[in-house]
């Protein structure tokens, strides 16, 4: 663990750590809260060594490079308070294998950075199901990590694996390319909206934009099945038309999409049209992948899509000249008033 406290010169009393006080509670410490909530034996092939250790050793398979994100939620900025801590669990490690899928990359490992307040042994059991739950689900291990007291925020950093030169990047876009995403968009904006109190939701319908916003399913199937058939993805996390936008600038291209075409919920499609495009468009959250692919590619998509068990609608085309051009069903231009957030704009 790193402190900002200057340690004792060795001089000093209490040097000898008898008499030192604890460091995260007089019940449970630093360690045992380790030991007990989260160190595992790891598993799997590519993991030569899990936690316990001053490092980790990952191994992954000749010919693979190794894929690495990390992403940061903090309370009040990326989760409510009022989040379930299994939930909580599931979203730390899911926005992270997130960007495993956009890379088309296999998850192999993950790393967990964690500042609590104080030690809640019911948080913290709560915590490590969700996210020893969906590690489970995509055969990971966890392999290390810190644990400081602070204020309440999770930092996690994923390994993953993908054949050397193979990865997905924002970069392959190309004109011509059919635009696609997977699932459905703007969900966890409506729940966020919900939650804001800015529209009313009946009891289900509520749940399930909340599971939508709470629960996000990382797409690591269709990442990987989408290797050597699409020419460009993102995972779509603070908005569709900045995500595009990502794609755009790194390919040096532009697009048309179809505002009608956008895949949406049944309980958003029940919202205003305004709200509609506004959760479709600028949602954020979604963690869905948006992607482009050679419209030759278009049934190699669809086997893909099937393969990775979810669902891809083409909502546009990759064009030459800068910019998105967002139409409506008429082929009509809509002013573009959306962009991706920003967290110091
Ligand atoms: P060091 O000070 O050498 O970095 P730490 O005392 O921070 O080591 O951690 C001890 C061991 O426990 C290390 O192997 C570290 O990776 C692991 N660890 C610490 N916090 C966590 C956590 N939240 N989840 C999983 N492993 C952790
Ligand atoms: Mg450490």
């Amino acid at each position: 663990m790193t402190t900002a406290t200057t340690p004792p010169s060795p001089a000093a009393p209490g040097c000898a750590g008898a008499d030192a006080p604890p460091e995260a509670s007089a019940t449970l410490g630093e360690f045992a809260l380790i030991e007990r909530f989260f160190a595992r034996a790891p598993r799997r092939a590519g993991v030569a060594l899990g936690n316990g250790d001053d490092c980790a050793l990952l191994a992954p398979a000749a010919g693979m490079q190794l894929a690495v994100s990390t992403d940061m939620l903090v309370e009040g900025r990326h989760f409510l308070s009022s989040v379930r801590p299994e939930r909580l669990g599931h979203k730390a490690l899911a926005v992270n294998l997130s960007d495993l899928a956009a890379c088309g990359a296999e998850p192999l490992a993950f790393t967990l950075a964690l500042a609590m307040p104080r030690v809640d042994p019911v948080f913290l059991a709560g915590f490590a199901e969700g996210l020893f739950a969906l590690a489970e689900r995509h055969g990971i291990d966890l392999v290390g990590g810190d644990t400081t007291a602070g204020p309440l925020n999770l930092c996690v950093t994923v390994f993953g694996q993908v054949p050397a030169g193979s990865a997905l990047l924002r970069s392959g876009a190309r004109a011509g390319d059919e635009l696609w995403v997977s699932g459905t968009l703007g969900d966890a904006r409506l729940a966020l909206e919900g939650f804001r109190g800015s529209v009313t939701l009946a009891g289900e319908d509520f749940e399930s934009v909340r599971r939508a916003m709470e629960c996000p399913q990382p797409r690591v199937a269709l990442g990987m099945a989408l290797r050597g058939v699409a020419s460009a993805a993102i995972d779509v996390s603070d908005g569709f038309v900045g995500d595009l936008g990502h794609i755009l600038r790194r390919s040096g291209v532009g697009a048309r999409v179809e505002l009608a075409a956008m895949p949406r919920s049944v309980v958003l499609a029940r919202q205003p049209q305004r709200l509609q495009q506004e959760c479709v468009l600028a949602g954020g959250d979604d963690y869905e992948l948006l992607f482009t692919a050679p419209a030759a590619r278009h049934d190699a998509v669809l086997a893909a899509a099937r393969a990775g068990g979810v669902g891809v609608t083409r909502i546009g085309r990759i064009e030459a000249e800068a910019g998105v051009r967002i139409v409506d069903a008429q082929g009509a231009a809509l002013p573009l008033r959306w962009h991706g957030y920003d967290h110091f704009a």
